[in-house]
């Protein structure tokens, strides 16, 4: 295929990069003029979408998505298929596939989950909305990009698992934080608290596989000084889009609502830019309020 590729960051970056090497003809594009290797640079974000079968968008935020979609969407070729892998408010997904649809393109919402890890080993999870057609025709690259991708229904639909996805896992990575920095100070061993939970009621990823201790457990951000991994930055992110999302669809989230409270508490005092299981210590350091 002829692709083109805007966004070529920490993630859009990689992603190119194994899209090119599994023979696609790739041409990027990215507003701070990074360049990558046997991707073909344009000279905009139009010139990058003009004409390709495929357009993906890997973008930081809604507003700069819809800003971008406004350049490429006349640029592309009708029936070719644009998919967006950023982290973006449903609100925008829709608005930007109504848009490429309103121009015979066919759109795809697919946000992943995996971070930088997972875009250059190629093992992400995609969540996708948009028509079946689009999916199909989208499939091939999600199968060189990622291991997996889920096709969740309609137009914002990849979006709305992703916020939703990410809400489950901010609130359970709180909730084990609390549960060790309580069990620290009843003088339990760490060790022997992750041989229970994990093979317990108790047990989740944010303890079996990313447990939050350092010295517990598989491999993690805590056993390298809690370097992200996926930085508390990202969370807060995705849990101001769920809460987002729940004010506008009238859903009561009140722990979604609390976790998006305290990280963005710990994310002001974080001047390192830790991953998001760093909240342990920053949890255990703290008094019990009256
Ligand atoms: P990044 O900041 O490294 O990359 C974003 C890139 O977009 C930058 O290189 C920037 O120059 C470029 N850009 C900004 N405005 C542009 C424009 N108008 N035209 C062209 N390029 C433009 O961010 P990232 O970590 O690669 O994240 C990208 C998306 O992936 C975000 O939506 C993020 O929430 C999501 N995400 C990130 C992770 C992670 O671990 N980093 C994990 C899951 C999802």
């Amino acid at each position: 295929m002829q692709i083109g590729f805007i966004g070529l960051g920490k993630m859009g970056g990689p992603m190119a990069r194994n899209l090119a090497a599994a023979g696609h003809r790739v041409t990027g594009f990215d507003a701070a003029g990074v360049r990558i290797d046997g991707v073909a640079p344009a000279a905009g974000a139009a010139e990058a979408a003009r004409g390709r079968d495929a357009v993906i968008t890997m973008l930081p935020n809604g507003a700069i998505l819809r800003d971008v979609y406004a350049e490429i969407v006349p640029a592309g070729r009708p029936g070719s298929v644009f998919v967006d892998c950023s982290t973006v408010d449903v609100e925008s997904a829709r608005a930007a596939a109504a848009e490429a649809e309103a121009a015979k393109l066919l759109a795809v919402d697919a946000p992943v989950s995996g971070g930088t890890g997972g875009a250059a080993s190629g093992s992400f999870t995609f969540m996708a909305g948009g028509s079946p057609a689009a999916f199909e025709k989208a499939r091939p690259l999600f199968e060189i990009m990622g291991a997996r991708a889920v096709h969740c229904g309609g137009p914002g639909s990849g979006q709305a698992a992703k916020i939703c996805n990410n809400m489950i896992l901010g609130i359970s990575m709180i909730g084990v934080c609390e549960a060790f920095a309580l069990a620290g100070k009843l003088g339990l061993d760490p060790h022997s608290l992750f041989d229970v939970v994990s093979s317990s009621s108790g047990s989740c990823w944010s303890v079996n596989t990313y447990c939050p201790v350092p010295g517990v457990g598989p491999n993690s951000p805590a056993d390298h000084g809690y370097r992200p991994g996926f930085a508390a930055t990202l969370m807060l992110k995705d849990l101001d889009l769920s809460q987002q999302a729940a004010a506008a669809a009238d859903a009561s989230t009140p722990l979604g609502a609390h976790a998006a409270a305290l990280y963005s508490e710990f994310v002001a005092e974080d001047r390192e830019g830790l991953d998001f299981s760093a909240i342990l210590p920053w949890l255990a350091a703290r008094r019990r309020e009256p």
